[in-house]
């Protein structure tokens, strides 16, 4: 049976951007929008032009750079805002213009200070300027998860009829519930005309920790949109997870059929770009990707894993691109580990940046016994800002991520588990002899340093 496809609209540079301590500049934003591209998101959000130079700049140079995803810039239901995008698009292969407007009474009265027979001919106009300039239009009805049902329907529909080619339901402020969520989305998709013609999207904010389960809710109830962000960040509580969303599919198809693009061994990498570059580290125990995520500490756990690891583990490490955590860096390390590594970081370099990169590598092995990944992305730091000296690692010093867990984790050969190809399939479920490999490894040899350095960043 062929599995609905879903789009990952990733929003990580624009709404994940507005949350507190996560502003980048615009090499940054590039940076991770190349990082995005390898991770296989459908639609990158890149910013919202008119609100800053920067972000304009930041949404030009991507739209210039990336050519497979869809680029898409933010605008207020305006003329300008609208022109401000299309310009900041103009070098986008794939070009979408996302306008948005407020649609519950609160909003309307408070903030907007309209009407709703305002509201919807503002809508109607924008979208239908947006069309004239480019095919792709987006309509969020901000506040949609506290609008008025019956005129949500008919602003959905005006903006459909406008030429919006994917309408975004957002629970903006993170209210909802999932069955009434997924109840909203069944009722749009009931009486809203026309809306065959328009892909419904979810867009949840995590206020009261069901940004997730509402976007499943979404997708349950036929929603084939998503919009997402790496680290769940974004405004207030952050947004839906990237990483969380993909792997409730990817673990659960027999509850959730459905299929993504995404590269799932590029999850970790792009979380860890994301770190690095606004300094905000993951918290530990975060689902997927934090450093805890796959970390077994209480004894029991720690016997079961070692006998069989599908008795504590529904999916492996590597299918979500975490290290393997057999390789260690020292100065026997090649080249080819180093930038194995550097990838993994989410990083990757041309041979002579390689090269500067492994001599400095080279000198910092031999003093100290191992390099950690805190040490690694220091001195990639320190390269890409043409900094001398990376000689300043050894101690903590300047570390911006809190020490490795004290855990244990659990190396196995990559073809287990379900292994490289775990994407597809379903370990909960897998039984046999699948993931026997760790089980030969002597406890006592990874109950070390060398195995919790992966997890200290
Ligand atoms: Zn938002």
């Amino acid at each position: 049976m062929e599995r609905p496809r879903i789009t990952i609209f990733d929003t990580t540079l624009r709404d994940g951007e507005q949350s507190p301590g996560c502003s980048m500049n615009v090499q940054e934003k590039l940076r991770l929008a190349q990082q995005l591209d390898r991770l296989g998101v459908d639609v990158i959000e890149a910013g919202f032009p008119i609100a800053s130079d920067g972000d304009f700049e930041a949404v030009q140079s991507i739209a210039a750079s990336l050519r497979r995803p869809i680029i898409a810039g933010l605008a207020r239901a305006c003329t300008g805002d609208v022109d401000r995008a299309w310009q900041a698009l103009q070098g986008a292969a794939r070009p979408r213009i996302h306008v948005f407007l407020a649609t519950s009474d609160i909003h309307l009265k408070y903030k907007l200070r309209i009407t709703r027979e305002k509201c919807l001919e503002q809508a109607r106009d924008a979208v239908r300027h947006a069309k004239s300039l480019c095919p792709d239009v987006e309509f969020s009805p901000e506040d949609a998860t506290r609008t008025d049902v019956a005129f949500l329907c008919q602003v959905v529909e005006a903006a459909i009829a406008a030429g919006a080619t994917t309408v975004n339901i957002p629970d903006t402020v993170g209210y909802s519930m999932p069955e009434e969520y997924g109840n909203l989305i069944r009722t749009l998709r009931e009486k809203v005309a026309g809306i065959d013609k328009a892909t419904i999207s979810t867009h949840c904010h995590n206020d009261l920790g069901l940004a997730v389960a509402n976007s499943l809710a979404g997708v349950q109830a036929g929603a084939r949109q998503v919009e997402c962000a790496i680290n769940g960040i974004g405004e207030r509580a952050g947004n839906a997870s990237l990483e969380e969303i993909v792997m409730a599919m990817r673990v659960r198809p027999d509850r959730y059929c459905y299929e993504t693009a995404i590269a799932g061994e590029h999850l970790y990498p792009s979380s860890q770009m994301l770190a690095e570059i606004t300094r905000v580290p993951v918290q530990p125990n975060k689902a997927i990707i934090g450093r805890n995520a796959f970390a077994h500490e209480a004894g029991i756990h720690q016997d079961g894993m070692l006998k069989n690891p599908l008795t504590y583990e529904i999916m492996t490490p590597q299918s979500v691109g975490v290290p393997d955590s057999r390789l260690v860096l020292g100065k026997h390390s090649g080249r080819h580990a180093l930038a194995l590594r550097c990838e993994q970081l989410g990083h990757q370099f041309e041979r002579r940046e390689l090269d500067e990169i492994y001599r400095r590598f080279v000198v910092l092995a031999d003093r100290i016994k191992k390099v950690q990944d805190s040490h690694l992305l220091e001195l990639i730091q320190d390269v890409a800002s043409g900094n001398v000296s990376s000689s300043d690692v050894t101690g903590s010093k300047g570390k911006k991520f809190p020490p490795a867990a004290a855990t244990l984790q659990f190396p196995r050969a990559v073809s287990a588990a379900a292994g490289a190809n775990a994407s597809d399939s379903h370990p909960a479920q897998v039984s046999g002899s699948a993931g026997q490999a760790s089980v030969s490894i002597p406890f006592t040899d990874h109950h070390s340093e060398q195995e919790d350095y992966l997890w200290g960043v």
